[in-house]
């Protein structure tokens, strides 16, 4: 009996196995179909004859018709990995494409995300190597490649995807691939880019030939306002309800919006309008997209809409070309995006707000046409758009700070900067900027030649500035010996956007009553979890986010493999002991840390307010930004004002804050530290 009962259970077993096969093969065959739909297809053999004739060739096609997902899998289908021997390396622009791409080509050819296909973005490698033959990556991590392999002969084909975008990391990769590729004849190069550049690039790869997939697009309305708009964020969600109330809900929207802060307040407003409303309107479904939203959340903008219901998209720029979002049939465009803008003058960049280009504008538009026809609701004037907007965006490597960028080209013995070739050369006097700054770091001579520690900076996956806190933190005989704290404090600040669950101030009560500085705050909440064996019950009654938490530990580990491959524990170790070690010694050696990484971003206290130290012409005048516990130190606390500030960043937006705050209470460790540029900076001494 028994036995009878268990096969009858078996037969269930299988049953469900058979039909769990069944809708897996059912699946799968439906995404070979759809494969098969995308525009790219129908020129797959002329594609890969073109690529076959060429060694670098130009693909322009509209989003969505498949040149991301699909080119690489014929690539790899055609036998350009040699079945296994090389890789194809797609780079992006953006992480969050790097990584949702990758996701979805491991799913359309049925591997595990990982294997097979994988993606490789900062402090994050999801590749195995040996095994992986797609491999979607950020630009910046193939640039970084170039340090361990300057030939790149582990590929056998690399797409430069989104080209047009004309990120600094993809810039400066396109002028390094141009050289190697004289010597490896065998290395195919394409260049994916929206159809505005497509010259230019072809241009500069000795004009290649650029190939056209013609992509279908239904007609979309263009609406401008009448008057410019005053708000645009109220204009946009009235905008939203308007659709919403007037329209049939087949369809859904897509808002461009030009960071999180905004998306979040937004998305927090039209709950608000929606829930007053109750059930007087259909359901609407706010998903939120930008590049630091955690990656559980991003998933959500693919989903399919509900019945009965209404998906609305926030995006920051990302949702222009890189991801394409099935079902959009109305976008809202209030024409702005964020961008930095680098001074050299005064080594400072600010983050702008500034109305987009044509380019930038038509595209948006571009993707409320894709299923259907549709419309697209500009929040400014026919007039600004025929007579104000610039035709295209500005490169990031003419509005950029280049340190980076010069120590890796340095460290690749590219010593001409001048004469490399670039698509759009940089400003001269920012590439002098970038020089200065190195030496003062010390990754440069007085030559101008990368110095020893210069190569350690190049192999640390994070700025210069920080890998020199790291250097001094371990090795420096009056700093040292703090380096396990600076690793938890920088570590920290590369997610400190997205630590505290809502406000800072109301997390930070809860886990110090009196602290000093944003650094001290930071060590203390990365310590703290620590000790609680990083529980996620710790974060929850602190207001941290535990995810965010888990990514900064990852990072920390890395960036402390890091140090020890490069040498740098054995000194701290032995003054980890040191008993004598008291609180006050460990502030003093970190600040000494932090002056030596960032000593050109420091406030200094004038009649009553903080001014920049700036070489002539005095500074600019900066305030304390709230979220600071230097703020609430000071203005709720009543505490001393310190002469000398050191910050992590500074915002030149409405007013100029600075964030993220570390006094100095002693302003001989100026001097002491930095005497190459303090000797003769701090004046009313
Ligand atoms: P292109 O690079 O030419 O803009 P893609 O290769 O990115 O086009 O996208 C081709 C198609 O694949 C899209 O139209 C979309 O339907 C589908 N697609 C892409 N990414 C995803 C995803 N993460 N989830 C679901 N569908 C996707
Ligand atoms: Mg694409």
């Amino acid at each position: 009996e028994e036995h009878e009962e268990s096969s009858e259970e078996e037969d269930e077993e299988k049953k469900t196995l058979l039909t769990q096969l069944e809708i897996e093969a059912t699946r799968i065959k439906s995404i070979g179909e759809s494969r098969k739909l995308l525009p790219v297809y129908a020129y797959r053999t002329e594609l890969m004859e073109a690529i076959k004739e060429n060694q670098a060739l130009i693909i322009v096609g509209e989003t969505g018709s498949g040149k991301t997902t699909q080119l690489p899998q014929y690539l790899v289908e055609d036998g350009y990995t040699e079945g296994g021997k090389y890789q194809v390396a797609v780079t992006q622009p953006r992480r969050v494409a790097a990584m949702s791409v990758a996701a979805r080509v491991s799913d359309e050819m049925n591997v595990v995300l990982g294997k097979e296909v994988g993606y490789s973005i900062r402090f994050d490698d999801k590749t195995t190597p040996g095994k992986t033959i797609l491999k979607y990556m950020t630009d910046g991590m193939l640039l970084r490649e170039f340090l361990t392999d300057p030939e790149l002969s582990n590929y056998s084909c690399i797409m430069i995807d989104e080209a047009h975008e004309r990120t600094l990391a993809t810039d400066v990769l396109l002028g390094l691939l141009k050289n190697i590729m004289k010597n490896r004849k065998s290395l195919k190069l394409l260049i994916s880019s929206a159809t505005v550049n497509a010259k230019k690039f072809s241009a500069f790869f000795d004009d290649c030939p650029i190939f056209n997939v013609p992509g279908r697009r239904y007609p979309v309305d263009i609406h401008y306002t009448l008057q410019p708009e005053g708000n645009y964020i109220n204009a946009a969600i009235t905008t939203i309800f308007q659709i919403h109330t007037t329209q049939s809900l087949k369809g859904d929207i897509l808002l461009f919006l030009t960071g999180q802060e905004e998306i979040e307040h937004t998305k927090e407003k039209i709950e608000e309008i929606a829930a007053k409303l109750g059930a007087r309107i259909p359901q609407l479904l706010i998903t939120p997209i930008y590049a630091n939203l955690p990656q559980e959340q991003q998933a959500n903008i693919f989903q399919k809409t509900p019945e009965k219901c209404r998906k609305v998209v926030l995006a920051t720029n990302i949702a222009e070309t890189s991801l394409t979002i099935d079902g959009i049939k109305y976008v809202i465009d209030p024409g702005f995006v964020k961008e930095n803008s680098y001074v050299p003058s005064t080594g400072m960049t600010q983050l702008l707000t500034i109305p987009c280009s044509k380019a930038s504008v038509d595209q948006r538009a571009g993707r409320a046409g894709r299923v259907g026809p549709g419309k697209c609701f500009r929040l400014f004037t026919k007039y600004s758009y025929e007579n104000e907007l610039e035709a295209m965006p500005r490169p990031e490597i003419v509005r950029t700070n280049l340190s980076n960028t010069v120590l890796l080209l340095l460290s690749l013995e590219v010593k001409d900067l001048l004469h490399f070739p670039f698509l759009d050369p940089p400003q001269i006097s920012t590439l002098t900027k970038s020089l200065e700054n190195l030496y003062i770091l010390g990754a440069l001579n007085s030559k101008g030649q990368i110095t020893e520690l210069g190569k350690m900076m190049c192999e640390f996956p994070c700025e210069p500035e920080f890998a020199k806190v790291l250097h001094t933190a371990a090795t420096h005989p009056k700093a040292g010996g703090v380096l396990e704290q600076s690793l938890s404090i920088v570590s920290m600040l590369h997610e400190i956007t997205s630590i505290f669950i809502g406000n800072k101030k109301e997390a930070t009560a809860r886990i110090v009553s009196d602290i000093g500085s944003d650094h001290l705050l930071y060590l203390k909440i990365y310590e703290d979890w620590e000790s609680s064996n990083y529980s996620r019950s710790w974060c929850q009654d602190h207001k941290i986010q535990h995810k965010t938490m888990l990514r900064v530990r990852n990072i920390r580990k890395q960036l402390s493999r890091c140090c020890v491959k490069l040498g740098l524990t054995a000194k701290n170790s032995a003054l980890k002991g040191d008993e004598g070690m008291v609180e006050n010694v460990l502030i003093g050696r970190l600040t000494k840390s932090f002056i030596t990484g960032f000593p050109l971003n420091i406030v200094q206290l004038k009649s009553g307010g903080y001014q920049t130290i700036g070489k002539s012409k005095g500074g600019l005048n900066v305030t304390i930004h709230p979220s600071s516990v230097i703020f609430q130190n000071q203005k709720e606390k009543g505490k001393k004002l310190d002469k000398f500030i050191l910050y992590q960043q500074l915002m030149l937006t409405s007013k100029e804050f600075v964030r993220d705050c570390l006094p100095i209470p002693n302003d001989l460790w100026l001097t002491e530290m930095v005497p190459q540029i303090f000797d003769s900076l701090i004046d009313d001494k």
